[in-house]
């Protein structure tokens, strides 16, 4: 069965589930805005209120085009234009969504649509979630792997989070724009789709650890779209019209995957905390970060170099984790408070990997799994490098002291388990960093 038969369905699995996925329409043609009245119709019936949602850029992109394709069947549609925050583009917090929620209040739409990328799909997402009507996204760039996801990725008092909600029911995308949209956003989205081994890595580590629930159909899902865009990435970097293709298509699936697991582990681990630590600091000390993908493509390298350090150890004296995190780092307050918070959730976790790998057989045996599943440092700059992506601090605007600091603390705000935490547990983290960063992430 073809990948898109999936769509809008629910089917048993060999994981012994059963998964839902309630996206109905993946579209990406050179006339899917004109298309929209009839997948509207289709996805959320006749006559319904439309509102379209954008900024200010993705409204001059396709956003008037979207409400004009819209307005021959939906004469009422109204246009929502989200106003930038205090750094250029808007910003998907509790004050953004607020505004929004009291926008759409007035304009009483029965169905959304969201037209533009990571924000706007995420505040759309987070708001037809709240109001319990559906939305479709317009996708204005291949950037990063949310359109499908169900979760929305928000920032609430200064901390990143993922706050639960429900996928759109159709994703559409028109490759001219696509490929149109700034390089820098689909060497992001190239960034987020190659970071997907180490986070499928750092899953399957917690299935062997924990006894963690863990599908090979959906860690699978993406690899088999690989060949697509990485066979050259150098056409990426072109912007091919296949390659970017195959990219868009990859994020697609990867947020799909993530939406039939439940959770962000098939595409997240800890190649994307230095990405969110990052922007956490960026937003607590008020200076700009660089987009998701680009800034997760180089967490990727970092995360294959601290599995190879790791993975060269034979006999691990396996160390306690620091007791506590490094309140001073977060400014102290409220996000010092939500870090220590995840924090805290992460010490049962600890504690039952280190009693689990006591074992020498246990390690031994977790040692050559993992081998098999991580990349190398080096494949993962080299595929970044031939598609004109970001490979070191300075590509993400990011000092050298900065990024040890993020990659230094980067473990305190998740109580997954990922490839840091080991890192600290055998002592690469923090006793290899300086040599890691000089060999991979400097240039
Ligand atoms: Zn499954
Ligand atoms: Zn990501």
């Amino acid at each position: 069965m073809g990948l898109s038969e999936l769509l809008g369905t629910e089917f048993r699995c060999d994981c012994g589930r059963t998964h839902g996925l309630t996206v109905r329409r993946f579209v990406y043609d050179a006339t899917a805005i004109d298309r929209l009245p009839d997948i509207v119709r289709q996805c959320a019936g006749h006559g319904v209120q439309v509102a379209v949602v954008a900024d200010s850029r993705t409204w001059e992109v396709c956003g008037r085009r979207t409400l004009a394709a819209l307005r021959r069947t939906h004469k009422e549609a109204k246009e929502v234009v989200v106003a930038d925050g205090q750094h250029g583009s808007p910003v998907c917090d509790e004050a953004t969504f607020r505004t929004l929620l009291a926008r759409l209040r007035e304009a009483k739409p029965e169905v959304l649509v969201a037209v533009g990328s990571g924000v706007i799909n995420d505040l759309c997402k987070w708001v037809s979630f709240e109001r319990g009507i559906p939305y479709l996204v317009v996708a204005t760039a291949a950037s990063m792997n949310g359109y499908a996801a169900a979760n929305v990725a928000a920032t609430i008092a200064g901390v990143k989070v993922l706050l639960e909600a429900r996928p759109p029911v159709a994703v559409i995308a028109e490759p001219q724009t696509i490929a149109r949209a700034p390089h820098e956003m689909i060497e992001a989205g190239f960034g987020d789709t190659i970071a997907k081994h180490q986070s499928n890595t750092d899953w399957w580590m917690n299935r062997r650890l924990f006894g963690e629930y863990y599908c090979d159909f959906c860690a699978g899902i993406v690899a088999d779209l690989e060949p697509l865009y990485l066979n050259r990435p150098e056409e990426i970097r072109e912007a091919g019209a296949p390659a970017v293709e195959g990219l868009f298509a990859a994020l697609f699936w990867s947020g799909v995957a993530m939406t039939l697991v439940g959770t962000s582990a098939p595409a997240s681990g800890g190649e994307h905390l230095l990405s969110h630590t990052m922007d956490m600091i960026a937003s607590v000390r008020g200076h700009r970060h660089d987009l998701h993908g680009r800034q997760v493509g180089v967490g990727t390298i970092l995360s294959a170099a601290l599995y190879e350090k790791i993975l060269a150890i034979e006999s691990p004296e396996f160390r306690a984790m620091p007791a506590q995190i490094d309140t001073g780092f977060w400014s102290g307050g409220v996000v010092a408070e939500a870090v220590a918070r995840q924090y805290e959730a992460k010490r049962a976790a600890l504690d039952a990997a280190r009693r689990h790998l006591a074992d020498r057989d246990a390690w031994d045996r977790l040692r050559s799994e993992l081998g098999e599943r991580s990349r190398r440092p080096q494949t993962i700059r080299t595929w970044l490098e031939q598609a004109g992506g970001a490979t070191c601090a300075a590509d993400i605007g990011c000092s050298k002291e900065r990024l040890k600091g993020a990659a230094l603390h980067m473990h305190e705000i998740r109580k997954r388990f990922t490839v840091v935490d080991l890192a600290w547990m055998t002592g690469v983290l923090p006793d290899a960093l300086d040599e890691i960063v000089e060999q991979w992430l400097l240039r």
